[in-house]
């Protein structure tokens, strides 16, 4: 991607609004200056040197004594020049020192240095005596002036040369940590063009999609909307649980409002130097005021807008992305009504989010991004399956049927494992039982393919049994899908129970049923063995999550009543975080309460497992046979009617 002459990864809106204002200057372009540079240096150092050493002959330096005068008195010295002591001569003839080495080039330069006890009556005698040319030099101006001036300020050159050329280099971008870049903000400019995104490419969540439509509209045209005077949010906050398409959400506006579109992840504001995120902010909104109408999307904005509270600076650490907010804030209130951007932000967890990011004027409008309903599941399915060929018995009803809970980004998921298996398959489409496979492998993990002990796969085959008998049998139980010994992940075994349909809350007594068949498992195991492994940790974990959240966070207990006991998701306390605020002795009641629960939980199972013993047998000797139950299968194995439930379609084994 482009940049402009401050670092923006950018490109320009399709009407050219936001053109970098200078194209960056191409690599050799850059390289030019300093090739240049380097040439005339180059240059430079070579004319010193034709200047300065006459070529052709190299000049030899001599002993003073004996054999420069020796040669002085023998009449074979023509001049000579001196600087101080030292002495530059010509000899008459081409002569080699040292005299007797046939490697020396015989030249007729020398050079020789007068010891300063000589005395010069003798040396000018001499001189005079043999005609010898005398030449003296000033010795303060050995060399030229503009020598002078070039080896005295050749390196200072050479360093402000290198200087200017980094400078350039840093304010030319690059983004490689030029000191020049640390306030520029690092969002990425997006193209339109390049955004493929429409809004027909998110589906199941139109409630989103129809609160966004009126943003773009509104960029699209600002006009008729402040004809009317009426004044467009500056913020809208979506949220909703990771993978329900918010980010595709925005991405999608961007596509469709052909605004220049401004996205950072929160993040990347937070630096370790206090105030550079502040100034990221600055520029961030400077720029998108200068190419408005535009959208800055700030993606997982918690990064930086969680709650203030209580968080008071024991330790300063949070300076940084205080600061940030602040100037977020700032910046969101300086906008003029006129002004045509739009601030998006995402976030999975807007209750922790800071109170004042949340007033009118900021994230005022708030767009919840549900779980798609079944009919969005459909259509989500759809649009990701737009370009695989699909197989005639491909039913994206049945899928989504099956596939309660799920969000777009696990249903996007599954259409890429049915499509990578089908490949693997050899298949000229992708089937249903590519889908059905793949389901089973995101549902229930990928078998491991380790071999158990016939001892272990028996235990294994009770556990499960346990679970799913309990689950058929315990009226408000979700109903049993699948049951499986073949060791996946971490687990022996699998039980899976998933809703009939959409779920969004849950009964005491369907929490109950959940706390019953999460203990079937261990119990079948104490019913049958008369002893207990460590096999049932997850579900005691899972069972007891559930119990603690009835008594504290759902008021599901008698004694203690409607009372939020438990610290909310994200929520700190007011002296420490993780600090209850309740008293020791409503925690104790609480714990009271968890196990008055999960025990009269356990001992209903285990009167239910010991009167249905011979149907827990039936149904354990058909897993251990077929090794995976589908619903019909494991309902007949255990003899109970199966309710009418939507199915899950059968996979084949793979
Ligand atoms: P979030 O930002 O809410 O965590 P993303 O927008 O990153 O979720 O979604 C991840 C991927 O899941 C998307 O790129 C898209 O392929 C798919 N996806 C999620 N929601 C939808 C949807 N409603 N319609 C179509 N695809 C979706
Ligand atoms: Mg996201
Ligand atoms: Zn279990």
């Amino acid at each position: 991607m482009p940049q402009d002459r401050q670092g923006w990864r950018v490109a320009p809106a399709p009407d050219g609004r936001g053109t970098p204002e200078e194209h960056k200057p191409s690599p050799p372009h850059r390289w030019r200056g300093f090739w240049i540079f380097f040439g005339v240096l180059l240059a430079l150092n070579w004319l010193s040197v034709l200047v300065f050493q006459p070529a052709g002959q190299p000049r030899v330096t001599v002993p003073f004594s004996p054999y420069f005068i020796e040669q002085l008195k023998a009449g074979h010295v023509r001049s000579i020049s001196t600087t101080g002591d030292t002495v530059n001569g010509t000899f008459t003839l081409k002569l080699r020192y040292p005299p007797s080495s046939t490697k020396a080039t015989p030249t007729t330069l020398f050079k020789t240095q007068v010891p300063s006890f000589w005395p010069g009556s003798e040396l000018t005698a001499l001189l005079q005596g043999h005609d010898v040319q005398v030449n003296a030099k000033s010795t303060s101006t050995g060399t030229s002036l503009l020598a002078e001036l070039f080896l005295g300020f050749g390196p200072t050159l050479l360093l402000v040369g290198l200087f200017f050329m980094l400078a350039r280099r840093a304010s030319a971008g690059g983004g490689l940590g030029g000191l020049g870049n640390f306030g520029r903000s690092q969002a990425r400019r997006i193209d339109p063009n390049e955004i493929l995104v429409t809004f027909d490419d998110v589906a199941g969540i139109d409630e989103a999609k129809t609160e966004l439509t009126v943003i773009v509209d509104f960029l699209k045209s600002p006009e008729r909307y402040q004809r009317l005077g009426g004044r467009m949010p500056h913020g809208v906050l979506l949220y909703g649980q990771p993978g329900t398409g918010k980010t595709l959400l925005a991405r999608a506006v961007a596509g469709e409002a052909h605004a220049a579109f401004f996205s950072i992840a929160a993040s990347e504001f937070i630096e370790a130097i206090v105030g550079v995120g502040a100034a990221r902010v600055r520029d961030l909104f400077a720029k998108a005021k200068e190419a408005a109408p535009a959208i800055i999307f700030i993606d997982e904005l918690d990064a930086v807008g969680r709650s203030r509270q209580g968080s008071a600076g024991i330790t300063g650490a949070n300076d940084e992305r205080e600061q940030t907010l602040d100037q977020i804030l700032t910046e969101m209130d300086g906008f003029a009504s006129k002004e045509a951007v739009v601030v998006l932000g995402a976030t999975n967890r807007p209750e922790i989010l800071d109170q004042a990011l949340l007033r009118p004027g900021r994230f005022d409008r708030r767009v919840a991004v549900q779980p798609p309903d079944k009919p969005g599941r459909i259509k989500i399915l759809e649009v990701h399956t737009r370009s695989l060929p699909l197989g005639r018995d491909v039913d994206l009803a049945a899928l989504a049927a099956s596939t309660p809970g799920m969000v777009g980004a696990d249903l996007a998921n599954l259409a890429n494992e049915a499509a990578l298996l089908a490949a693997r398959r050899d298949h000229h489409a992708v089937q249903m039982a590519d889908f059905t496979d793949s389901l089973e492998k995101i549902m229930l993990g990928a078998p491991r393919g380790i071999l158990l002990s016939a001892e272990d796969r028996e235990r294994t085959a009770y556990h499960e049994s346990g679970h799913a008998l309990v689950g058929m049998l315990t009226p408000g139980a979700d109903p049993v899908r699948k049951v499986s010994i073949i060791p996946r992940g971490m687990a022996l075994g699998v039980t899976l129970s998933t809703p009939d349909t959409d779920r969004v809350g849950y009964s005491r007594e369907e929490l109950e049923a959940k706390i019953h068949v999460a203990l079937g498992g261990r119990v079948a195991e104490e019913v049958v063995y008369g002893r207990i492994t460590t096999g049932a940790e997850s579900d005691i974990q899972q069972l007891t999550q559930i119990a603690r959240q009835m008594v504290g966070r759902w008021g599901m207990s008698d004694r203690l009543g409607p009372i939020a006991l438990l610290p909310a998701d994200g929520a700190v306390g007011y002296l420490l975080p993780g600090v209850a605020e309740t008293s020791p002795q409503t925690q104790y009641l609480v714990d009271e309460e968890v196990r008055r629960i999960v025990e009269e939980a356990q001992a209903e199972v285990m009167r239910v497992l010991g009167d249905h013993r011979d149907q827990l047998e039936s149904l354990t000797r058909a897993l251990l046979e077929a090794e995976t139950l589908d619903a019909p299968e494991a309902y007949a194995a255990a003899g109970v009617p199966m309710p009418a439930v939507a199915e899950l379609p059968a996979a084949t084994s793979s």
